[in-house]
Parts: C-alpha cells; sequence; structure tokens
C-alpha cells in the first residue's frame, strides 16, 4: 500500500483519519499522520457540506459508493478527487469508512474544455449560415447542423429515422444532375484528402455552392466535412446582371452589342465553312416618329413591343431578332442558302407589319425599310456587315419605303463617295468654297428682271461644281445646311445692299433664297433674318424666301407660326415646288404666302399634251383666287413661254432668259436692261 498513486485511508464517523498511506498525506498535502492530528477531514473540504451528506447517504445505505469532491490544501490547491468509498465495522463494532482517494483533477479540466469546445462548436454549428454535415470515411453520417436540415428540406421522420440512404435520396430528389452529384461524392470519397468547390443547381432554381473537406483526427482523414452555402440571390442577381448588359430593356430582345458579338461568330463560321451563308435584315420603322408625336411615347413603347413579337414569329428558331435602339431593328438569318432565302423573309415580315396593331385599343398602322446584307460578299467585321445592311436601308427609304434593297457594290460606291463628300462638306465652309449664283426672275408685264433667286454653289477642289441637288440632302442630313444657310443669307444680304446702291428704283429689286427644312425650322430664324437685314441696311421687302411645301406639311402647325412671324418682319414669301408634295389645295389658303412657284417638271411637260397644260391653267387660276403671285419655273422654250403667256402667268424664270449667274454677270443684265 505504500507505493500505491491512490491515497488510501481509513476514517471515523466525524472526519477524523484514523490511518493513510503516504500518497493520501502527500495528495492532501500533510507531512504525517501527526500533523493530521490537528485537524479533522471536515477541515479539507471546499465543501464540508457536500462531505456530511455523503457519509450520512454512507452510513444509511452501505454498499461501496463514489464521491467527487474538491478538497483545498493547507498550500492552497484545490484538487478534484474521487473517492471510492465504503463503510465497514471495526473489530470494536463502530462503523468506520475506508476510501481510495483517486486526483481527477488533470481529466476534470480536460473534460471541462472538451464540453466546452463541444458547446461552442454545436452553438456555431447551428448560428452558421451554411448548412453542415460531417460523414465519416465509409460516408456515414456522423452529425450535421440544422441549417442542413432546413437548406435540404429534409422533414423530421427521415431526419429521425438515420438512414442514410433515405436521406440521400431526398436530397437527390431535388438536383438538376443527380448524377452529376453523385459522381462528384463518388470522386470524392475515393481521395480521402480533396477538398472540392463547386455549385450544384436545383431543380427549383436555388443554386447551393458546396464545400467539402477531409475532417481530420491526429492529421489522418477520418471523414469528410460538408458545407453548403445558399447563393441562389446572388446568382439571381448575376444572371440578371448579364441579363441586362445583353438585353434591350423595352423589348428583351438581344442589343447591339450582343447581337455583334453573334455577328462576329457567323463572320467566323463563314470564314471556315464555304457552305454555310446568313443574312444580315436592318429594319427601321417608317414615320415612326409620326406614332411617338401624335399618340405618345407610351403608346410607342408598346408598338415597339409588339412589332418585337411578330418579327419572332417571322423567323425560325435558330435565327436572332436584336433591337439596336430607337426603332432599328436587326435579324441574324443564320445558315441560309441563297439570297432567296433572305428577301423571303423580307416580304414576310413585311407582310405582317402591315397589318394593323391594336395598342391600348387603338389600331396603329406602320411599315418598316428593311436593308440586307449578304455574307457572301465576304465580310470581316461584324461593324461593315451593319453598315452595308444601313445602306441598303437608307436606299429602301428613298425608294419610297416600306420595301426592302439588297446591298450591291454599286451601292457601296455610292455611299463611299457620300461619306467623302460629307467629310469635305465639313471643311468647304471654313475653305469657303461656295458661291452663290442668282438667276433672274423677269416680269412678262414688263419685260424686265423684277428679282433673282439665289442658288448655291459648291466648287470642289478636286471634283469640280458640285450641285445643290447632291450635296443640300447630306448637309440637311448632317446639319451642316444651317451654317451654310447663313452664309447664303449673309452673301445675298450683303448683295442687296450693294445692288441697290448701283440699281437705285422705287421697287427694290429683290432677291429669293432657298429654305431647307431644317433651317425653317430653326428657332431663331426670324432674328437671323431681321438682324443680317439691319446690319447690311436691305428693307425687308427685298428679300423673299423659298420654301417647299413639304416642309410646310410636316408640321403645318409650327410652319403657320412661323411664316406669320416671318411675314410680320416684312419679307416675302415664296411656296416653292408646288404641285410636287401632297399637293392638298384645299389647305394652300391656312399659309399666307406671297406667291406660288410652279414646279418645272409640270413646265416640262406642257405643250406636249394637253392635260398638262390644265395643270399649270388650274394652279395659276388658284393662285389668282387667293390672291397669291404665279411664278413659272424651268421655262426653256419659247412654246412654254408662250402658253405660260396666254394662261396670264406674270412672272417667269428659267434657261430661256438666263442661267444662274455669278453677281457679277447679274450686275451685268441689269445694267443692260431698259431703264423706265
Ligand atoms: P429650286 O429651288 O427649285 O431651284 C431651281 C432649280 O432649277 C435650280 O437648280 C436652277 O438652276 C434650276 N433651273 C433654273 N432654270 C432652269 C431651267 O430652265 N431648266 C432646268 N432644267 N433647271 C432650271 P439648282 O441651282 O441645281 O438647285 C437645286 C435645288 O437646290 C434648288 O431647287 C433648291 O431647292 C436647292 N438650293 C439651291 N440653293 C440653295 C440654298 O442656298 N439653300 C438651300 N437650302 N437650298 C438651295
Ligand atoms: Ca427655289
Ligand atoms: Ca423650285
Amino acid at each position: 500500500m505504500g507505493n500505491l498513486r491512490e491515497g488510501v485511508y481509513i476514517s471515523d464517523l466525524r472526519g477524523n483519519v484514523l490511518d493513510a498511506n503516504p500518497a493520501f498525506l502527500e495528495m492532501i498535502g500533510v507531512g504525517s499522520l501527526d500533523d493530521l492530528k490537528n485537524i479533522t477531514a471536515y477541515d479539507l473540504f471546499v465543501d464540508p457540506k457536500q462531505r456530511e451528506r455523503e457519509l450520512e447517504l454512507l452510513a444509511r445505505e452501505g454498499a461501496v459508493r463514489e464521491f467527487e469532491f474538491q478538497i483545498k490544501r493547507p498550500d492552497g490547491r484545490i484538487l478534484t478527487v474521487l473517492d471510492t468509498c465504503s463503510a465497514i465495522r471495526d473489530p470494536a463494532g463502530d462503523t468506520i469508512y475506508h476510501g481510495i482517494l483517486v486526483d481527477i483533477s488533470d481529466r476534470k479540466q480536460s473534460e471541462e474544455r472538451i464540453s466546452h469546445t463541444a458547446s461552442l462548436l454545436s452553438t456555431t454549428l447551428d448560428s452558421t449560415a451554411d448548412g453542415i454535415l460531417v460523414v465519416n470515411n465509409a460516408g456515414r453520417t456522423q452529425t450535421y447542423n440544422r441549417k442542413f436540415l432546413e437548406m435540404w428540406r429534409i422533414p423530421p421522420e427521415i431526419a429521425e429515422s438515420h438512414d442514410d440512404n433515405l436521406m440521400l435520396q431526398h436530397v437527390l430528389s431535388q438536383l438538376r444532375d443527380p448524377d452529376g452529384f453523385l459522381r462528384r461524392v463518388r470522386e470524392l470519397y475515393a481521395s480521402p484528402e480533396a477538398e472540392a468547390f463547386d455549385e450544384i443547381e436545383f431543380k427549383d432554381g436555388r443554386v447551393f455552392e458546396r464545400y467539402s473537406a477531409p475532417q481530420r483526427l491526429g492529421g489522418r482523414p477520418v471523414g469528410r466535412v460538408w458545407s453548403f452555402r445558399d447563393v441562389t440571390e446572388r446568382k439571381t442577381a448575376e444572371l440578371r446582371l448579364v441579363h441586362d448588359a445583353f438585353h434591350d430593356g423595352l423589348t428583351n430582345l438581344p442589343n447591339r452589342a450582343l447581337f455583334m458579338d453573334l455577328l462576329g461568330r457567323s463572320i467566323g463560321r463563314a470564314r471556315r465553312r464555304g457552305d454555310y451563308n446568313f443574312a444580315l435584315l436592318f429594319l427601321d420603322m417608317d414615320r415612326f416618329k409620326v406614332v411617338n408625336d401624335s399618340l405618345g411615347h407610351l403608346i410607342g413603347d408598346q408598338l415597339l413591343v409588339a412589332i418585337a413579337r411578330r418579327l419572332e414569329r417571322c423567323v425560325r428558331p435558330g435565327d436572332t431578332v436584336a433591337r439596336l435602339g430607337g426603332d432599328e431593328f436587326t435579324i441574324l438569318l443564320d445558315d441560309i442558302i441563297d439570297a432567296g432565302d433572305a428577301t423571303r423573309v423580307a416580304d414576310r415580315i413585311q407582310r405582317e407589319l402591315n397589318l394593323p396593331f391594336t395598342i391600348s385599343g387603338q389600331e396603329v398602322f406602320t411599315s418598316a425599310s428593311i436593308g440586307i446584307a449578304l455574307s457572301a460578299t465576304g465580310y470581316e467585321r461584324p461593324e461593315e456587315l451593319l453598315r452595308d445592311a444601313d445602306i441598303a436601308m437608307y436606299r429602301a427609304k428613298a425608294m419610297g419605303k416600306a420595301r426592302y434593297e439588297v446591298f450591291d457594290l454599286e451601292m457601296h460606291a455610292r455611299a463611299v463617295s457620300q461619306l467623302q463628300l460629307e467629310t469635305d462638306l465639313r471643311h468647304a465652309i471654313e475653305r469657303d468654297e461656295f458661291r452663290v449664283l442668282y438667276q433672274p426672275m423677269i416680269s412678262l408685264d414688263s419685260g424686265r428682271i423684277e428679282g433673282f433667286e439665289a442658288l448655291v454653289r459648291w466648287y470642289h477642289p478636286t471634283r469640280g461644281l458640285v450641285t445643290p441637288e447632291e450635296f443640300v440632302p447630306i448637309a440637311e442630313e448632317t446639319g451642316l445646311i444651317l451654317p451654310i444657310g447663313r452664309m447664303v443669307l449673309r452673301e445675298v444680304c450683303r448683295q442687296l445692299a450693294e445692288w441697290h446702291q448701283t440699281f437705285p428704283s422705287p421697287l427694290p429689286l429683290s432677291v429669293a433664297v432657298n429654305l431647307s427644312a431644317k433651317q425653317f425650322r430653326q428657332p431663331d430664324l426670324v432674328d437671323q433674318v431681321a438682324h443680317l437685314l439691319e446690319v447690311s441696311e436691305v428693307s425687308p421687302v427685298a428679300l423673299r424666301l423659298e420654301i417647299t411645301e413639304s416642309v410646310i406639311i410636316d408640321d403645318a402647325e409650327g410652319a403657320v407660326k412661323m411664316l406669320a412671324r416671318l411675314r410680320r418682319l416684312g419679307v416675302k414669301l415664296h411656296l416653292d415646288d408646288f404641285g410636287t408634295g401632297y399637293s392638298s389645295l384645299s389647305y394652300l389658303h391656312r399659309f399666307d404666302m406671297d406667291a406660288l412657284k410652279i414646279d418645272r417638271s409640270f413646265i416640262a411637260a406642257m405643250g406636249d399634251r394637253g392635260q398638262n397644260t390644265e395643270i399649270v391653267r388650274a394652279i395659276i387660276s388658284l393662285a389668282r383666287n387667293l390672291d397669291m403671285d404665279v411664278i413659272a419655273e424651268g421655262v426653256e422654250r419659247p412654246e412654254q413661254l408662250a402658253i405660260l403667256r396666254s394662261l396670264g402667268c406674270e412672272k417667269v424664270q428659267g434657261f430661256l432668259f438666263s442661267q444662274p449667274l455669278a453677281a457679277r454677270d447679274a450686275a451685268q443684265l441689269l445694267r443692260e436692261q431698259p431703264s423706265f
């Protein structure tokens, strides 16, 4: 008993230690048995009451009992001991206690540490947003957290069954690719050291991130921890971002970026495979602005959506309909045999779009102009195809809208030269390449020049003379017509001032200046004209402005107001090219004009057949009824003049009298004509 590590003791009922081995003495921290005489067992216990209760229990029930208690050593150290104690009778018949003490302080501490860690672990497990499952190397479930059950929607009866197979079936039944999931799991069990990270897609659209790592004990993998995180929201947000970046918000069609990308792929395929052909259709709605302006943007937007849906119906599943923006759509026809396939689709689209749309209970009509570019032309870049389809679309517009045109090389040449012209036009103003010519208007009554029409000319450094027919439409489209028009007006005012000095007359010589649509719609047009007249000190009555019928008809309300303001200024107004526009003679009275200019096409056709003379006659009598002057343009032959005279036309203009002349030559004419 002397070399035992356990402390062995015998005590009486009051707790006095009667005998003990050295291990006991050492454990409780006293030197000898004698030292124990002075202390009772009660002095030793941290909680003497506990010791008392336990001994009473022991005395009552007999038997051997284990008590765990703490003792306080004289040096202050506290020990946790396990006392295996039994009550026995000594030879005298008294009850004494016999006990064996084991110091379990160390074990106690590590136990506490473990349970602390365990509780910490389970709290963390249950408070994490991840679902966690721990399995052993054989794949059997060891533990999981609440979140795991929630995320995988595992019903209590399955969880409580502890049937791994049932749980797995439940998991697999929710997945989009259960086989892939299983394959991955098996791979990981085959390599216990591996870590893995991937995504799991659910049939109902949820997405989990799955992370798997070995669970180690003493460095060796003993199982595997699977953790799952629900990333559905993040994924949907990501997908939406990607979708939005490549789709048009209104129609949900692919946008320009996506379309160009697809086009690029098709170009690549066409280059690799000689037998692969595709076509690009470029659609622009005709007069879409009118819909927006008259019915409002809301209806306009709804119409665009309805158009998108119809276009989708006109193509095959492999084709792509995209919206480039505004009222522009593009279609990629994939894998076609020849141009005929493309034009057939264009025909079908035109037929479909011709049917009325019903938007918010209103019938809306629309049509599209379509340009077609074919892959057979051999393109390198998507932009080139788009550009050519666009050129063809413009051609379709120019040819009368609601039709299609297939891009060809002649179109290309024309486009290139237009583009060049546009560039040159930008420089022409600063390089002072424009000149104003003057074509006389003759009064048949007096035979005298009653005024001139100013006609602009562009002397291009290499091309030579460029007529306004060629460059005015481009200038109009690019807005360059505004600076050009201002230049013409300024020059004309300067010239008028000079001529009024040189050729004074009671009725001052007049010059008519042409205004294009853009010029006429400038809000500050009246101020511009007023200012130029003022600085050149020219009377407003000497200036005439020529505006074509079509310019006025596009915006009748605005035109009526603008015309009134110009008239108040004192300038006179000519309605140009009369008869070529919409020719609605009925509303002519609404536009307060001073003179009508009969378009030269009517004059040219006159004389051959009586009918055309009738038109001119009608126009002249109409003008007279409205108290307007009439000027016949493009008079080239004496017989035309004779007819005009007989119809009572007062003023004429044309090559028969004079070509448009440089200012100096025009002045010469003025000098030569008979004075009053
Ligand atoms: P317009 O206003 O109808 O001008 C009359 C056109 O008829 C002029 O052509 C003139 O040279 C031409 N012409 C005159 N007499 C005859 C004839 O007997 N026979 C034939 N076949 N033609 C004749 P031009 O100068 O080429 O101008 C064409 C158009 O360009 C003008 O048509 C006008 O709309 C526009 N334009 C000319 N100058 C200007 C300008 O300074 N500003 C604006 N905005 N447009 C202008
Ligand atoms: Ca004119
Ligand atoms: Ca004209």
